[in-house]
């Protein structure tokens, strides 16, 4: 007897990450030092205060079920804080998901049939391309890093690239893994074709509380968009609690209700006691929140130096901690010459639809970046 896979299923791919991290965990085995850059995660603790409100709410007995859609109390606070966002929310609008990632998945579950276009903006993060194809959805995409990976300056490839036939399009700014933060242009462009062509649109806002001079903007806070648009955001990047899984979207009332089916038969809720500690982090923590985006900031300027004085021209990104460099090869092959030889590990580009380009993540120390840039120099990898 062998298993009998669904098409679905095989219709996605490992991610291709994976390569890279068992590579970098051979050599670790082999007793090198690995400089890793190739992590989606802030290398801080997460703050003390969200920790003892998660502590407080397990001794407090929070350890049961909660209705499905996220405490009344969490639900509430998000929708203050999307309120600070200009977008106009209400508690009975949230769904409240163990990460970000089950936001996303349940969005593109509502909302792609089998054959419906999905509309994605390259380099994109990997999972987007993932959940649209267990959805059936069929991609579009269309390549920003010409525009050094802006998208006001692709607002008329993105008019040829939406039509009547788009369902949905995903916009992700600040970007994983470009780090670019889209303009208020660039997202008044997309509330114009997505109302022309009565487009649903994803925001996906997760890096929105980590910019560097310049100040996002809510697609749902834009005249036009507020029935059309499923702002995703959450915790994991902002209050550096990736392991705690706590994300949550924002859409309307009736989208949340068809949305909530699929959450409820599946999760059921998001952890109870993380969800205790999830209040205090949005109405307590604002000095980490500064702080880590401060260190991102630093670290961002000196690798820019840092690539600089091997003549690395990168664009500069205005947010999140990741950034693009131009690898003039197979950024594959490019990749695992960086783990072999120099002992640092990178994404290749391709993963997220960028061939020729390496993501670096730069949640990392500033000696250990230095690190990296002198060991890439080293073996002519720059
Ligand atoms: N969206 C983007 C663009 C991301 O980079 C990530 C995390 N890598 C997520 C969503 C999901 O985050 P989480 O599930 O940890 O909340």
């Amino acid at each position: 007897m062998t298993y009998d896979f669904t098409d679905r299923i095989q219709r996605v791919e490992p991610s291709a990450t994976l390569a890279i991290s068992n590579l970098a965990a051979e050599k670790e085995a082999e007793g090198a030092d690995i400089v890793d850059l190739s992590v989606g995660e802030p290398d801080f603790d997460t703050p003390e205060p969200i920790v003892e409100a998660g502590k407080e709410a397990l001794d407090a007995g929070h350890t049961g079920y909660t209705s499905s859609n996220g405490i009344p109390d969490l639900r509430a606070a998000i929708a203050e804080k999307l309120r600070a966002n200009e977008i106009d929310a209400d508690a009975g609008e949230i769904i409240v998901t163990p990460g970000a990632k089950q936001a996303l998945y349940e969005t593109v579950q509502t909302i792609v049939d089998d054959g419906d276009e999905v509309v994605l903006l390259d380099p994109a993060w990997v999972s987007y391309e993932a959940m649209v194809k267990l959805a059936g959805g069929e991609l579009t995409r269309l390549d920003l890093a010409p525009h050094d990976f802006q998208l006001e300056p692709a607002l008329a490839e993105l008019e040829e690239a939406v039509s009547a036939e788009t369902e949905l399009l995903i916009v992700n700014s600040p970007s994983n893994p470009t780090g670019a933060v889209f303009s208020e242009g660039a997202l008044e462009g997309v509330r114009d074709l997505a109302v022309e062509h009565d487009v649903t649109v994803i925001a996906d806002e997760i890096y929105e509380q980590i910019t560097y001079g310049v100040e996002p903007t809510s697609l749902a806070s834009l005249e036009g968009m507020a029935d059309r648009t499923v702002t995703i955001n959450g915790f994991s990047k902002a209050y550096s609690m990736t392991g705690w899984r706590l994300g949550y979207l924002h859409a309307t009332e009736e989208f949340v209700s068809e949305a909530g089916k699929l959450h409820s038969h599946s999760v059921s809720c998001a952890t109870n006691f993380v969800q205790h500690a999830g209040i205090e982090a949005i109405e307590n923590v604002e000095t980490a929140v500064v702080e880590m985006r401060d260190a991102f900031e630093s670290r961002r300027d000196l690798l820019v130096d840092l690539l600089e004085e091997h003549d690395v021209d990168v664009a500069v990104p205005n947010g999140a901690f990741y950034m693009m460099i131009p690898v003039d090869a197979d950024d594959q092959a490019w990749c695992e010459a960086a783990i072999e030889q120099a002992h640092v590990a990178c994404v290749p580009g391709s993963a997220f639809n960028a061939s020729g380009y390496a993501r670096i993540s730069y949640a990392a120390s500033e000696s250990r970046l230095r690190e990296a840039v002198d060991r890439l120099a080293e073996n002519d990898l720059l």
